[in-house]
């Protein structure tokens, strides 16, 4: 685990990393009351399933859907369906640390399947639905297997509802030396970190960023507690003690930028922010930020108002971050980073930081990785607009000292080149500082003009999809007309750290 002298220590790219948390207070599974009852069942068939067509056609093995194929970890998602919406009933009871949920997935099966798959770890599941029909269900390592009674045929839309509660359970994940999942801080606050596999610890999901989707949030939770999620706030209902907090999240998002965030927190509108973003800037804050964190809090306006003229209109809906204790990073969750109060109680990492996720809600979270070994193209494009910020707000020299700084520390830190990460060190030093060396020399390569065109129109082809480096490279080199193969090749992939390239040598 990183702790925070470390992340001291290795300044600004590290302090950016998007996971890390301190271990969750342990506490004692009892079981909480039950959410909203399941819809009845019926002996017959779903009728979408029982057409002569659906009949004929031969479902998919399970073994053969589960992995959507990712290079580094091949075992996440399902290849048989695309989830096209998740609503998250879910009733969190802080006191016993206990959910009890019903999550309901409209999906689209892309084969025929029969046997299907969600990710999902921990607790009880008690129920499961698929087109209201009750199924057979099994737990197998990460995942939960879902028995349809009959065929789905592919291009069929259904809809799956999964049941369940327990305690929930952080996980460790493979990528990082960190807890993700669903964690609590010592003040009793509790959130979702879950990049990038960890969206299993809360609810059942296809968890792999090439199956976004849209999401309904409906979080209740003790009064006066808060509940808030990605997206928009759309009501709050109260009822005898308990209140639901209803968020929807109305544009596409991966799976590991889900989150909920539930403690003794204030929505606080940035009414500033706001009015020079032009999308809604709320946060979710304690009562006790010192001025100077709230100061610089409030440059969101200003700094999405500079990336927009950089990459084009933000994304989504509205933005904000979330702050909580004991948690060394922050991590660009749609809509509402969450940011550990490290960060927030330092002014100068707190800019940055927040520069870093914010640029994330373009790169990363509306343009996704359609594989996890391509995380450069979330990291390095983050990194490379905290140097923007610094060049915007310090001067082009100051950019540059800090650019040569950068990479001659990759140059003595024998990583990997950052387009091969290593699958347990997923989230290493180099993704950050060197993919942004990356767009760096690209940008001394082809000029700034050319530069500036292919970073915007990367944001807009591929805005809320999937994309992989080989996408980046050819959109690269149709913009600027240039044969960009050696460029990349040796700052991806090489061994050795290049050496920067001159400023101005090939405009
Ligand atoms: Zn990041």
């Amino acid at each position: 685990m990183i702790r925070r002298t470390a992340l001291l220590i290795v300044v600004v790219a590290i302090a950016a990393a998007c996971s890390s948390a301190d271990e969750p207070a342990a506490t004692d599974a009892v079981p909480a009351e039950s959410t909203q009852p399941a819809p009845a069942t019926t002996a017959e068939p779903s009728p979408t399933t029982t057409t002569a067509a659906s009949a004929a056609t031969e479902p998919a093995e399970i073994e053969d859907l589960l992995g959507v194929g990712d290079s580094l970890y091949p075992t996440l998602g399902n290849r048989g369906y695309d989830a096209d919406h998740y609503t998250i009933d879910l009733t969190f009871d802080p006191e016993p640390n206990t959910i009890n949920a019903l999550v309901e997935i409209e999906a689209t099966a892309t084969l025929a399947i029969q046997s299907f798959s969600l990710d999902f770890i921990g607790f009880e599941t008690t129920r499961v639905t698929v087109d209201d029909v009750e199924v057979d269900f099994e737990r197998r390592d990460n995942k939960l297997i879902v028995h349809s009674p009959t065929v789905i045929p592919a291009g069929e839309a259904f809809t799956v509802a999964v049941a369940y509660e327990g305690t929930p359970t952080p996980m460790r994940s493979e990528a990082l030396p960190f807890t993700g999942g669903w964690l609590t801080d010592s003040k009793g606050v509790s959130y979702v970190i879950a990049e990038p596999d960890g969206a299993r610890t809360w609810y059942p999901v296809n968890d792999h960023p090439t199956d976004k989707a849209t999401y309904t949030f409906m979080i209740t939770v003790p009064d006066p507690l808060i509940a808030a999620a990605n997206g928009t706030l759309v009501e709050t209902i109260t009822d005898l003690g308990w209140a639901t907090w209803v968020w929807e999240s109305a544009e596409p998002m991966a799976s590991y930028l889900a989150t909920v965030i539930v403690g003794d927190r204030d929505i606080v509108e940035d009414t500033a922010s706001t009015s020079l973003a032009g999308i809604p800037v709320r946060n979710v804050l304690p009562d006790d930020l010192s001025e100077a964190s709230l100061e610089v809090l409030a440059k969101h306006g200003e700094m999405i108002a500079f990336f927009e003229t950089i990459y084009g209109p933000y994304p989504f809906a509205a933005y904000g971050i979330a702050v909580v204790d004991d948690f060394d990073a922050a991590l660009e969750n749609q809509t509402l980073s969450i940011f550990g109060r490290f960060f927030v109680d330092i002014p100068q990492f707190f800019e940055i930081v927040m520069v870093h996720e914010l640029a994330h809600q373009w790169f990363g979270n509306s343009v996704t990785p359609a594989d996890w070994g391509d995380i450069w193209l979330n990291e390095g494009f983050a990194t490379y607009a905290e140097w923007l910020w610094i060049e915007h707000t310090a001067g082009e020299a100051a950019m540059l000292s800090q650019i040569a700084v950068e990479r001659d520390r990759m140059a003595v830190s024998a990583l990997p080149p950052p387009g091969s990460p290593p699958s347990d060190d997923l989230f290493n030093a180099s993704v950050y500082i060197r993919g942004g060396l990356v767009l760096h020399a690209l940008r001394v390569e082809v000029g700034d003009e050319a530069f500036f065109a292919i970073v915007r129109e990367y944001a807009d082809t591929y805005r809320n999809d999937v994309v992989t480096t080989n996408d980046f490279i050819t959109l690269a080199e149709s913009i600027s007309g240039q044969d960009l193969d050696d460029l990349f090749d040796k700052w991806l992939y090489g061994e050795d750290v290049p050496e920067l390239p001159r400023q101005g040598a090939n405009s």
